[in-house]
């Protein structure tokens, strides 16, 4: 009788989390879903957000509101999500940053591989350097040329170390062998604002904060980092092409939730992710700032872990090189 009623009360147990677990994945989302962006607002990887984080709005029922939480090359932005409770409430859209700060920094407020659950891949931005509007140089070299020449004048704005403005200006500064001034900001939204204003005199950033700026000729653009020139910005040469072999840096973005988010509100997420990525308001507009959705087998849970650590894995060796660490 004693193992009858320890079976019949071990079934009841387990229809009970039965039920639960269904009743959850009919339930997510009730609420509010906080999309943390690691870097301040107006810059490219807000704008990715926010047409992700509207369309993923319109599929889920639930509003996807994005929250920046910029500072320190995004890894405070990264930081909060990973402490963050693991309902499915709170996410991070982040880019290669991601891979790159588990070497820049020698600690990191969380362990990046074993921080979060994946959500997906969202999109492959290309860079561009660019500089304020009155910059004397007309092409690449000239940029290179003038830089040297000045190199304890010119300033380089990035986002903090970390970012992928700090990657692609370290990149820069390595293959043109001259450390140059750089001025860290909350992200790369006001640093734009400081470059048309001539406060700053270069950067590298995503044509997701760039495209429309050149194609109104409020600031100058030198180079893509894409292997071939884009569609929307047919007039700037590749990197290559001015001179700067290999210079190519892409700069995936990615969907996070703290380690431990319930398995049910992941894929919700995942699928969210996917319907988003095939919404054609979305594909439009990332097209008229220079980049494409990821296809959907890359807006995976599984891809973007696979990324994450090949990326991880890749950078490593040239943050060493450079000797570039943060505290
Ligand atoms: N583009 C910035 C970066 O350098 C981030 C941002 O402001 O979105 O990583």
């Amino acid at each position: 009788m004693k193992i009858l009623n320890a079976i019949l009360g071990a079934t009841a147990l387990a229809a009970a989390s039965l039920v639960s677990v269904a009743a959850i994945a009919q339930t997510y989302p009730e609420r509010t879903i906080t999309m943390i962006v690691p870097f301040a607002a107006g810059g490219p990887t807000d704008t990715v957000a926010r047409l992700v984080a509207e369309s993923m709005s319109n599929d889920l029922g639930q509003q996807v509101i994005v929250e920046n939480v910029g500072g320190a090359g995004g890894t405070l932005g990264a930081a909060r999500v990973a402490s963050a409770d693991a309902d499915g409430y709170t996410i991070l859209l982040h880019h290669i940053g991601m891979a790159t700060s588990a070497t820049l920094y020698r600690k990191l407020p969380y362990d990046t591989l074993n921080a979060f659950e994946y959500v997906g891949l969202v999109t492959d931005v290309p860079m561009t350097i660019v500089t304020r509007k009155d910059l004397e140089p007309t092409d690449l070299k000239g940029l290179i040329e003038y830089a040297k020449a000045n190199k304890d004048t010119v300033t380089v704005a990035n986002a903090g170390i970390g970012a992928a403005s700090h990657l692609c200006g370290m990149l820069f500064m390595s293959a043109i062998e001259t450390p140059l001034v750089t001025v860290p900001y909350k992200g790369t939204g006001p640093a734009m604002t400081d470059l048309l204003g001539g406060q700053v005199d270069i950067m590298c950033d995503q044509t997701t904060n760039t495209t429309k700026q050149i194609q109104g000729g409020t600031i100058k653009a030198y180079a893509v980092t894409s292997p071939e020139r884009l569609d929307v910005l047919k007039d700037v040469p590749t990197a290559a092409e001015g001179g700067l072999a290999d210079f190519q840096v892409g700069i995936w973005h990615g969907v996070y939730a703290p380690k431990g988010t319930p398995a049910d509100a992941m894929a919700r997420l995942t699928k969210s992710l996917q319907v988003a990525l095939k919404d054609e308001n979305v594909a439009a507009r990332f097209a008229e700032l220079g980049t494409e959705p990821s296809p959907e087998n890359d807006a995976t849970s599984d891809a973007l872990k696979a990324k994450l650590e090949s990326e991880i894995a890749r950078w490593k060796p040239v943050i060493e090189a450079a000797g570039q660490y943060a505290d």
